[in-house]
Parts: C-alpha cells; structure tokens; sequence
C-alpha cells in the first residue's frame, strides 16, 4: 500500500477579530511538512516547526499575510462568486447526464432495430440464396444434354 507523504498547505488561523495571524497548526495529523504559498519557490517544503516558524519571520510573509489581512472582504466576495460557479456548474453536469442518459437510451433503442433489421436481411438472402440455388439446379438440368 502507497502511503502519501505530500506535505500540507499552510493557512494561517484566526484571531478573535476575524484576522489572519501566523501559528503553528496544532493538529497534524500525519507530519510530512509544510509549503506555503507566500514564497515564490513553490517546492520550498518547511520540513520542521522551527523552520516554518522561521520562515513567518520573512518579509515575504509577512507582506503575504498582510495582503491577506488587507483583501479579506475581497476573499469573501470571491467566496460567494465560487458558490455561484460550483451551483451553476452542478446545473450544467445534471443537465448533460440527462441528456447522456437520453442519448443512450437512443442508441440502444437504433442497435437493436439495426440487430433486428440485420437479422431479417440476412435470413432474407439466405431465402434468396436458397432459391439461386435451386434455380442453379434446375437450369443446370436444362443444360445437361447428357
Ligand atoms: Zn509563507
């Protein structure tokens, strides 16, 4: 059995006025590092908590965190914006399952009769094939001149 060891996201937590602050995440469940997306080296893994305590120090994230802090209305009416798109997405794929499952009940419907057309045809020629074959017979009686 593969077992992942891809490292988390961190996301800062909330204070009691509804800002992002920096904390070490209390409960981890599997500890495999983490990477954060202020930095622009994204395969920089904090592989410790003193390292990624260290790394809320930088400039870096700390600007990050700021922004984060500056455009939280903005994240929220991304938020709303997100829902509208996953409602109207869920619209969409319904819409086309229905019309899948129609499709297919089409499709069904066409190769059977298409079966049963060939089935016909074919017994068809062999009555036509049977009867070539008796008129074979019978003009090859007449040719005979035995
Ligand atoms: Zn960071």
């Amino acid at each position: 059995m593969d077992i992942s060891v891809q490292p988390d996201l961190y996301c800062p937590s909330l204070d009691d006025n509804g800002n992002y602050i920096d904390s070490f995440p209390k409960f981890t469940l599997n500890f495999n590092g983490f990477y954060c997306k202020c930095t622009s080296r994204k395969d920089k893994i904090y592989e410790t908590k003193k390292s990624l305590v260290s790394h809320f120090k930088t400039k870096c994230h700390k600007n990050w965190l700021e922004n984060l802090n500056n455009n939280k209305q903005n994240y929220y009416i991304k938020y709303i914006e997100a829902n509208e798109v996953i409602r109207s997405q869920k619209i969409i794929i319904a819409s086309l399952n229905k019309e899948l499952d129609n499709k297919n009940l089409t499709i069904n419907y066409l190769t059977e009769q298409l079966v049963n057309n060939s089935l016909k045809t074919d017994r068809n020629n062999s009555e036509v094939y049977k009867t070539n074959e008796t008129n074979k017979t019978k003009i090859a009686d007449l040719i005979d001149l035995d």
